[in-house]
């Protein structure tokens, strides 16, 4: 965007004039690229959902939905929950149904945040969480994931000592979009105590609650080139844990989840938000003069699915599993230093090994180089620091399209 249209924009909102999913997408777009910097899926969701939502159209569900969202899909979210993890939501006072993911995180900073009060992050960070406490008014404060093994950790001292007076909510995601990382039961238990030590509200992003793998086998042995080597059956798989389970974290916590990642319908922007009812009025109250209610005929449909599609998810994990490894593969050929993957759409990759000292220029240049595009995970982060040659690859594409990307990441 030019500096003349820019200097239009509200203050708070001027340093998100345009994302860098846009970019990197108008750069392959423009460069004939295999598209690996935004994440989404690049075929569909379960048949049957797609018939409900066509089945919803024809028989007239074309109208405002109520505000919360449909009883038919608040009850299928609370069911699919209760099911998965035991967990009780009355789907009337603790069940929001809202325009994606996006607007549930919106929502609860704008529902739960004054203005001036604290909103603490863990960056790399989702970029719509910043834009959020932007537009709440809201302040920023970051702490880091850390290298751990092949991949990352919360460092929870940081996370400790960055708490504040004035902080109120703290946002965590997992599994964590960019890096893949699942955080572990051991992570999360310290996290919910810090959280009720200090009196937090939390937000937590589970939109790729089913998305969790086997953990990969990176054999990075000191001295060789790295090999990735793929998951053996023996690995220990990541397990994804609600926070919201853990003691005395219900009544504190707003838990984010959508149809996108489980059901390959980026486009449906269908989501939710749960918690208590006191918490999730606050979310309604801002969520209802932002769109009031999202799309009618997708919601039957997406219920349809919580409700009968498990076994078409766990085929889409596997699936996503491998698609994990053949492109971790791919990049360990091409020189790059691959991250631990254990979920999500990412696998996140070092390209100092190539002699590379910017992620953002190498992602800028790729499309053009080799006919790729990747995103630079400095988008996600306030301190550049560790993160400055770490590149953001997506694998939620068709195995020809990886195969395709593979072969011209080896002209790197
Ligand atoms: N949170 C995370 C971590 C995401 O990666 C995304 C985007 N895929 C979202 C939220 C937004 O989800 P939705 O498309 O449902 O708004
Ligand atoms: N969530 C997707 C990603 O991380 C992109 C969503 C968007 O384009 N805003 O790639």
């Amino acid at each position: 965007m030019s500096a003349e249209h820019q200097s239009r924009t509200v203050e708070r909102l001027r340093p998100f004039a345009s994302t860098i999913f846009a970019e990197m997408t108008a750069l392959a777009v423009a460069k004939g690229a295999v598209n690996l910097g935004q994440g989404f899926p690049d075929t569909d969701g379960p048949e049957s959902m797609l018939e409900a939502a066509r089945d919803a159209i024809s028989q007239g569900l074309n109208q405002y939905s109520p505000g919360p969202g449909m009883p038919v899909l608040r009850h299928a979210i609370a069911a699919d929950r209760a099911r998965r993890f035991g967990t009780e939501y009355d789907p009337d006072a603790q069940v929001l149904v809202t325009v994606g993911a996006t607007e549930a995180i919106a929502a609860t900073v704008l529902g739960l945040v004054e203005p001036g009060e604290e909103v603490l992050l863990i960056e790399p960070y989702y970029d719509s969480y910043a834009a959020a406490v932007a537009l709440a008014g809201a302040k920023r404060t970051t702490v880091p994931l850390v290298a751990e093994g092949a991949g990352f950790a919360v460092d929870l001292d940081a996370l400790e000592r960055a708490i504040g007076p004035h902080t109120k909510l703290l946002i965590v995601n997992s599994p964590h979009n960019p890096t893949g990382t699942v955080l572990t039961r051991v992570e999360l238990t310290r996290i919910a105590e810090i959280a009720c030590e200090h009196d937090l509200l939390v937000l937590t992003d589970e939109v790729y609650e089913r998305l969790v793998f086997d953990a990969p086998q990176l054999g990075h042995s000191a001295g060789s080139t790295p090999a990735f080597s793929g998951h053996s059956a023996g690995s220990t798989p990541a397990l994804h844990v609600p926070l919201c389970t853990l003691p005395g974290m219900f009544e504190r916590t707003v838990t984010v989840s959508s149809a996108a990642k489980t059901f390959n319908a980026t486009g449906w922007k269908t989501g939710w938000a749960l918690g208590p009812a006191e918490l999730i009025s606050a979310v309604r109250a801002a969520k209802q003069f932002m769109t009031f209610v999202g799309g009618t005929p997708f919601q039957p449909a997406v219920a349809h699915a919580l409700d009968h599609e498990d076994a078409w998810v766990e085929n889409l994990r596997r699936g996503l599993q491998s698609k994990r490894d053949v492109l971790s593969t791919a990049l360990t050929k091409a020189g790059l230093d691959v991250k631990e993957s254990s979920g999500t759409y990412f696998v996140c990759a070092d390209v100092s090994p190539l002699g590379e000292t910017d992620a953002l220029g190498f992602c800028r240049s790729l499309p053009d180089r080799i006919g790729v595009a990747a995103v630079p995970v400095t988008a996600f982060v306030d301190h550049p620091g560790s993160w400055k040659t770490l590149v953001r690859f997506a694998f939620c594409k068709k195995d020809a399209v990886l195969a395709d990307a593979a072969e011209r990441l080896l002209a790197l």
